[in-house]
């Protein structure tokens, strides 16, 4: 197995793929991708909350490359390229099915049962690692219950809650104990055996909070939360990692085609 000698890891919506879909958004991935293309042995991986079908699609509908890997379900997935498809790295499998506690989405849904106000997300946004629930209200006061619920089935979780302010629901995402995409992101550093300072990872919201804490090095792009940057420059210096995280100018493909070139992984 050859050597991986960098490896940019990104994040997609609101990172690679641009919130506006208009041209000149578009021109700037295709100048990050062209960059890319050129650049000798920078290998690319997608992390990402969307399943792998929604995934694939949303990379096409902006004109990304297919990468190396894709993480999927919030770091809950992993695939590696062979040949044009992506297959499900079997020793992730194994160490997700483990920290859900030896079970598996299934067996979680079963778990959990019939709870009124709960109701299971449509079966594109269930994975086989990642089970997620729309609430009636507020996510929170459903925790408790179905809390209760895995721990006699004991399953091991972390449970994340959100609210969707357009629509009003609640989620309530069930992810295996301690993963997120800082998990995937140190996989891929053991797996690749990239240097520390040659893995790159780059984002723009809370659920990349945690992967550009992980030491390695992380852009944040532009467009990113004025709160999340402040928290991450607070952060990194309270770690002693400040000049590992660098806060680019620009937004999206710009801001992650500057962080790239900022750390030397383009010329
Ligand atoms: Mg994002």
């Amino acid at each position: 197995m050859s050597i991986t000698r960098s490896l940019l890891a990104s994040d997609l919506d609101g990172t690679l793929i641009p919130l506006e879909r208009d041209a000149p958004r578009l021109r700037e991935v295709a100048e990050l991708v062209a960059a890319i293309a050129a650049a000798e042995d920078l290998k690319l991986a997608y992390v990402t909350g969307r399943h792998l079908s929604l995934g694939l699609a949303g990379i096409t509908e902006v004109g990304l490359p297919l990468p190396d890997w894709f993480i999927c379900d919030v770091g809950t997935s992993l695939y590696r390229r062979a040949d044009g498809n992506f297959e499900p790295d079997e020793a992730y499998r194994r160490a997700m099915r483990e920290a859900f506690g030896g079970l598996s989405g299934e067996d979680i849904r079963a778990a959990i049962g019939d709870l009124d106000g709960l109701e299971l997300q449509e079966e594109e946004k269930q994975a086989e690692f990642k089970v997620s629930y729309y609430t009636k209200g507020r996510p929170e006061p459903f925790a408790e219950t179905v809390q209760s619920r895995l721990d006699a089935a004991h399953a091991k979780v972390n449970l994340v809650p959100s609210h969707d302010p357009v629509s009003g629901r609640g989620l309530l995402d069930v992810l295996p104990a301690g993963i997120a995409k800082d998990y995937a992101i140190r996989y891929l550093h053991d797996v690749t055996g990239v240097d520390e300072q040659h893995l790159v990872y780059a984002g723009d919201s809370g659920n990349d909070r945690a992967a550009m804490l992980t030491g390695y090095r992380a852009i944040v792009v532009g467009n990113a939360d004025e709160a999340l940057k402040k928290d991450l420059g607070v952060e990194s210096v309270a770690r002693g990692i400040a000049e590992r995280i660098y806060f680019a100018e620009q937004p999206y493909a710009r801001g992650v085609l500057e962080g790239l070139r900022h750390f030397g992984l383009l010329p």
